[in-house]
């Protein structure tokens, strides 16, 4: 499916169209292509460099992350465009020397190809005068960095946003960086968000700030039942239910179970408010 936000062009593509977990979007803006989707993809995506890299060439593949759908066809891409790839520096060797992928990940995503990337610099030109600023945003993958636009106020998220009330937490990810990512995020203008997964989300500032208020409270009602002597799998009974479908077709790496436990760890402010959100 593509989509169009102004400059922006934008083609979500992978291995099943069931809901936004097994499709990842890449993102056209300037001479940039923002990550490249999952190999399961590539096909889809090609067509899309094509038309895009005909219209307007593109110069740069910028990726936010190392995981396999947003990196995946990026050395294939590469190849294609005859430009260079860039990570952030935390990515480089993983892209370059591959990492552990779970089966069910290889399965939904294909294997992805190595590349060897640039790093990123601190900002990107994408022509025109045009430039977007690497922001870290480490929590999902501990290497993720989103792109901003000043100018406009709009994000390029990778995978900080994916949902504002996640159920589950993977076991590669860190939920307190989450939460330091997201506050950190409150200090930019957001208007916009282009989300890996969701797509465009307009109202983008307030949706990561409703995200960000679901974790804290959920942290600070688990918390709140530990201190009243509850029991890991009470409180995730009580909060988020049992583990559903994907922790069972994930073979268990999204797990409530996990995010609760990530969720008594995280440092609360001493008066940290409840917000509705977690209602
Ligand atoms: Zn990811």
């Amino acid at each position: 499916m593509k989509v169009v936000h102004g400059p922006v062009s934008g083609i979500r593509s992978g291995r099943l169209d069931r809901g936004i977990n097994t499709q990842s979007y890449c993102y056209r803006f300037g001479n940039a292509l923002i990550d490249t989707g999952p190999p399961a993809g590539w096909r889809t995506v090609r067509t899309f460099a094509e038309a895009e890299h005909a219209r307007q060439p593109i110069e740069q593949i910028v990726l936010t992350h190392h995981h396999e759908d947003h990196a995946g066809n990026a050395s294939r891409l590469q190849d294609l465009l005859g430009c260079p790839v860039y990570a952030p520096p935390e990515s480089l060797q993983r892209l370059r020397e591959g990492y552990p992928q779970p089966l069910y990940r290889r399965v939904v995503w294909g294997t992805q190809p190595p590349v060897t990337a640039r790093p990123l610099p601190e900002t990107i030109d994408i022509g025109s005068g045009e430039r977007l600023r690497v922001i870290p945003a480490p929590g999902h993958a501990d290497d993720m960095v989103c792109l901003h636009d000043p100018s406009r106020g709009w994000l390029f998220s990778a995978d900080l946003y994916l949902t504002r009330r996640p159920h589950y937490l993977r076991f590669d990810e860190d939920l307190p960086a989450l939460i330091r990512s997201l506050r950190a995020l409150q200090a930019y203008a957001l208007h916009t968000v282009f989300c890996g997964h969701a797509g465009v989300v307009t109202m983008g500032g307030q949706a990561l700030k409703s995200k960000l208020h679901y974790l804290v409270a959920l942290s600070a009602r688990a918390q709140a039942m530990r201190a009243h002597g509850q029991s890991v799998d009470a409180i995730r009974t009580a909060l988020l239910g049992r583990e559903g479908l994907l922790y069972y077709v994930t073979t268990g790496d999204f797990s409530k179970q996990h995010l609760i436990e990530a969720a008594l760890q995280v440092e609360l402010g001493v008066h940290e408010p409840v917000f509705p959100e977690a209602e």
